[in-house]
């Protein structure tokens, strides 16, 4: 568990990092957030994540209180400040303490905090035998709406379909877009793997434009494989000769069935098993060293 949390330049201990109820993250959502790993004290992927928390407060109009080069500093403070090799980091940054009303331009400081805690991993079943996944009936926000390329404090979208695929009996769930093409799941990217061509949603479709995904879709290029973003509806999941999700916390995890229906042969598949180790020789060989000072 966390130990000292970065909040506002300052270290606090976990019971004394409060935020205020006049927070407009806490208040509207008004806020972004990133989910980063390290491994073997190595950050994996740090510039990419600082980009997406850098394009994602620029989508909302929120400026930052540092520049990328501080926030790096401040996250693998984070890590040596907690004595973590293994660890997941939350970035978060709100649109800061403001009034009751909606106006940003009331709020005149951002809040960040940032918390690096041990990493809680999914259980080996998952990659062993594969999840199950099902189809929700919440769909994923449109763009024109709430674009899901903006990681924002207001995961409600998420949150819903994740109700609804937990009383279905699942871990993860899938959502559609509103015109019923495959977008992503709800807190991963998914990929399917169709004579040969590995297929995942275009994210102007309304997806994360997930740094794992990327990290993938670079490793099964590598691999020889053919590589598309193009959109999708379920019969192609359906009829997919495997299917696996990708993101920070659950890294590449086979999908054998889904709504119910058996996926390829029923078990995690050669390519995703590949793809599964090829991952993770990588995050142990990249990464920015967060003890080299
Ligand atoms: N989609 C959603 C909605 C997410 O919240 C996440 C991150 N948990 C992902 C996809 C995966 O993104 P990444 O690989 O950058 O963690």
């Amino acid at each position: 568990m966390a130990g000292k949390i970065f909040l506002n330049g300052k270290w606090v201990a976990r019971e004394a990092a409060v935020v205020s109820v006049f927070d407009h993250g806490l208040l509207y959502g008004d806020g972004v957030f990133e989910g980063i790993r390290a491994y073997g004290g190595k950050i994996f992927r740090l510039r990419e994540h600082v980009e997406r928390l850098f394009d994602s407060a620029r989508a909302i109009r929120l400026v930052p209180p540092y520049d990328p080069a501080g926030f790096s500093g401040h996250i693998k403070s984070s890590v040596r400040e907690n004595g973590l090799r293994d660890a997941y980091i939350r970035v978060v940054v709100t649109r800061g303490v403001g009034d009751l009303g909606l106006d940003p331009d009331k709020c005149p400081s951002p809040t960040v905090f940032i918390i690096a805690g041990s990493i809680s991993l999914y259980p080996k079943e998952f990659y062993d035998q594969g999840l199950s996944i099902v189809t929700v009936p919440t769909r994923r926000n449109v763009p024109e709406a709430l674009n899901p390329r903006i990681k924002s404090l207001n995961y409600l979208n998420n949150i819903l379909a994740k109700i609804e695929g937990k009383l279905a009996g699942c871990v993860e769930a899938l959502m559609l877009t509103d015109s019923g093409f495959v977008c992503e799941c709800t807190g991963d990217n998914i990929f399917c793997l169709r004579n040969g061509t590995l297929l995942t949603p275009p994210v102007y479709l309304g997806a994360l434009k997930g740094i794992t995904r990327g990290v993938v879709m670079e490793l099964a290029t590598a691999r020889g494989l053919t590589v598309k973003e193009e959109p999708f509806t379920r019969h192609e999941l359906f009829t997919a000769e495997e299917v696996f999700l990708t993101g920070t916390a659950a890294e590449v995890v086979p999908v054998t069935r889904i709504d119910g229906r058996v996926v390829g042969e029923g078990k995690p598949g050669i390519q995703t098993r590949a793809l599964m180790s090829a991952f993770g020789d990588l995050v142990m060989r990249e990464g920015e060293d967060a003890y080299a000072v």
